[in-house]
């Protein structure tokens, strides 16, 4: 073969970056870092946590900008656990520069110097892009799909993402989005939820989720599976957690993997298939914990682990980017590649999100490098619809940057709707990746405050 390729597979060993090389975490040892405990007592909240630890490697204007971000733009607020942090710049002491122009840094530590001014906010963008609330059958349980429910048992995770696509619920408020609040209190929401799943027999497919699966205490977790692995019509339960990259260390605590141990078991005797959801973005990100924490799942019999990675401009948006992390995930941390997420049309997020073409783009580009069943696939998420494969677009203006998606499925809110499945729906590019014209007819759309219909 042809050395001379578009993308040139090279296979690289995970490494664990060297943590003392923060001024603040010179003294850290091995035992405190692999502590969830630890980890969890020393996540960065704010810039001035994150000045303790990066001490003047950084300027103030790095710091500055962050908190500018934090207090007129942030939808979510800041928490970076030291695992986290320690995969920005991984390779050196981080310097002003290196550190801005770090991957991970981008989407975990956004800053206002980050956002686009032009079209900071698509004028489409909504708190609720996917509309998930508006589904709600049962408090946190969302029944878009015929055969799947979304249960979010929580709304907080152990990070949090600069473009979380839950920044209406997920969570603390910050100055600019005061959060949806979860009123039940745990048990009568989980036995809200339960007993939906209960009265639908239909439904098959439960994703547990939140926030993050992982900031629920573990006997209530376990004790939450267990009762959905006795719902006879229940056959697949997938856990989403980013904190299996995030916080590696949670889930490698004997008491969850034991717990996790005896989950498994029991949905493999009743033959359920158990797997775990995670979101991993950028190859940087998966270190030797983040696969031993992946390992000891499977081990313990969790049938799968998955990545759904968002893309992300400035992160991952190009086939380089995508193949890194795809092989490094399927070929050193046993995690199947299996979606990536266009960014959602939630405010504050033009400068992340990618056109439709482009990641239909993308999409060709990373075909045929991978074993087909472990090559993802890009996916938008269409509100209204659900997930689309991004060649599945019916009708696509490219000079206004709006696609149309059709739906094969009535989401729970449309029961009584005649023309639920024959409604086209949009989809809106960033308009800073369309042509002139394009963006000349959105500025005068915005100018006229034209009603959203004419779009
Ligand atoms: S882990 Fe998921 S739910 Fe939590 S902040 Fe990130 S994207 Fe949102």
């Amino acid at each position: 073969m042809s050395s001379d390729q578009p993308y040139e597979y090279r296979r690289r060993e995970l490494v664990e970056p060297d943590w003392r090389r923060f001024p603040g975490w010179r003294t850290v040892t091995r035992e405190e870092w692999e502590s969830a405990q630890w980890q969890r007592a020393h996540c960065i909240k704010n810039a001035r946590q994150l000045r303790a630890v990066l001490g003047d490697l950084v300027d103030e204007r790095f710091y500055a900008d962050l908190v500018d971000d934090q207090q007129r733009l942030a939808t979510m607020s800041m928490l970076v656990p030291p695992q986290m942090l320690n995969t920005m710049v991984p390779d050196a002491p981080p310097s002003t520069d290196t550190f801005y122009a770090d991957p991970v840094r981008r989407y975990m530590i956004p800053v206002a110097s980050d956002r686009r001014t032009d079209w900071p906010s698509h004028p489409y963008a909504t708190r609720d892009s996917l509309h998930e609330h508006d589904m709600w059958v049962a408090e946190g349980l969302t029944h878009r799909y015929p055969t799947k429910v979304l249960a979010e048992l929580l709304s907080t995770c152990p990070q949090y993402c600069g473009h979380c696509t839950r920044m209406d619920l997920v969570g603390n408020s910050t100055p600019t989005v005061d959060k949806l609040k979860l009123t039940l209190k745990p048990v009568d929401r989980y036995d809200a939820i339960l007993a939906y799943l209960r009265d639908h027999p239909g439904v098959r497919d439960v994703v547990v989720s939140g926030g993050d699966v992982a900031n629920v205490p573990w006997r209530q977790l376990e004790s939450f599976l267990m009762r959905l692995l006795d719902i006879e019509s229940v056959r697949d339960i997938r856990l989403a957690t980013k904190a299996l990259m995030g916080l590696p260390q949670h889930w490698l605590q004997p008491m969850v993997v034991e717990g996790l141990e005896r989950v498994a078991r029991t949905a493999a005797r009743r033959g359920v298939n158990l797997a775990i959801h995670t979101h991993v973005n950028h190859v940087n990100s998966l270190t030797p914990l983040v696969a031993r924490a992946a390992q000891t799942a499977l081990e313990v019999g969790v049938r799968d682990v998955r990545n759904q990675g968002v893309l992300l401009r400035g992160v991952n948006a190009t086939s380089a980017d995508l193949l890194d992390l795809c092989f490094a995930l399927q070929g050193e941390a046993g995690i199947l590649p299996y979606y990536f997420y266009m960014c959602d049309m939630i405010p504050g997020a033009e400068h992340w999100r990618v056109a439709v073409w482009q990641a239909q783009q993308l999409q060709h580009d990373i075909m045929g490098y991978l074993p087909g069943y472990a090559t993802p696939r890009i996916v938008c998420d269409v509100p209204f619809v659900g997930k689309r494969w991004v060649h599945m677009v019916s009708e696509y203006d490219r000079e206004r940057g709006i696609s149309y998606w059709t739906k094969n499925y009535r989401t729970s809110i449309e029961a009584a709707d005649p023309d639920a499945l024959t409604r086209t729906h949009p989809y809106y590019d960033p308009i800073d990746t369309l042509p002139e014209s394009g963006q000349r007819w959105w500025a005068k759309q915005q100018a006229a405050d034209a009603p959203r219909e004419s779009a």
